[in-house]
């Protein structure tokens, strides 16, 4: 196997003096690691591009078993300065790393979440500040790009409109209820959502991530929505952060 293609690089590692172990997002193949050979010292076949969060033309080639992936050589499409001087930044950028690391990605759908991830790092690399919500966000959007769907604008009970009433959130059933439908049909754990968290979740799942917040959205608002998406994705797709990790639930 053969091929060259748009990378994100999401880890590197060393690998004795001068080789590194590379792990990147593809928009084809989804997440493929790859050894690169004098990776840390070839300025003619890596010309400063094998940075975590960097994205670049990667040409990579299968050893003659088949047995691992070489990086032949790369070119660096796009940097990510900023991100790597502000330690808050590239905390967040890694942690979205880390959870398409644990919720894996093959190549179906691989081109859904290297775009979410792209414009992900574009919006920690250019935006002044930076909402500590986003890796919530990012990992609901992952997972509804994934097929966790879910349905913002009507009950699941009775389809009347959520806009302006708000909503009751059953997180076992991933559906979201009209305050009326909400007593009488779920009896497991409900959380509620305003229009405005309303609005996120919908603009979570259908817009890129500079236009995921709206400024205007109250504080509780934001926490509320994310709070909810943590929980959807803990049950549904069985991950969570603790301690500095994601752990399988
Ligand atoms: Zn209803």
């Amino acid at each position: 196997m053969e091929f060259s293609e748009q990378a994100l690089i999401l880890q590197v590692g060393r690998f004795k003096e001068a080789d590194l172990w590379i792990r990147f997002l593809s928009p084809s193949r989804g997440i493929l690691s790859a050894f690169a050979f004098g990776g840390s010292r070839s300025r003619r076949r890596f010309p400063g591009c094998l940075d975590v969060f960097n994205e670049v033309l990667v040409k990579a080639r299968s050893s003659r078993q088949g047995a691992y992936l070489a990086l032949q050589e790369g070119v660096l499409l796009r940097g990510s300065r900023r991100l790597r001087a502000d330690w808050a930044r590239f905390g967040l950028a890694a942690n979205c790393a880390k959870f398409l690391q644990c919720f894996g990605v093959g190549s179906e759908g691989a081109d859904k979440v290297h775009l979410v991830m792209r414009q992900l790092l574009q919006l920690l690399e250019e935006v002044e500040a930076v909402s500590p919500y986003v890796p919530f966000l990012f990992r609901a959007r992952v997972a509804f790009d994934q097929g966790y769907a879910l349905s913002p604008e009507t009950c699941a009970g009775c389809g009347c409109s959520l806009a302006d009433r708000g909503a009751r959130f059953s997180i076992e059933e991933g559906r979201l209820f009209c305050p009326s439908c909400a007593p009488r049909l779920i009896f497991g754990r409900l959380m509620n959502l305003g229009p405005a968290a309303l609005a996120l979740l919908a603009a979570v799942q259908q817009r890129a991530p500079g236009e995921w917040i709206d400024p205007a959205c109250p504080e509780r608002d934001l926490a509320d929505c994310s709070r909810a998406l943590d929980a959807f994705v803990c049950r549904h797709v069985g991950l969570t952060w603790e301690k500095g990790r994601f752990a399988r639930v």
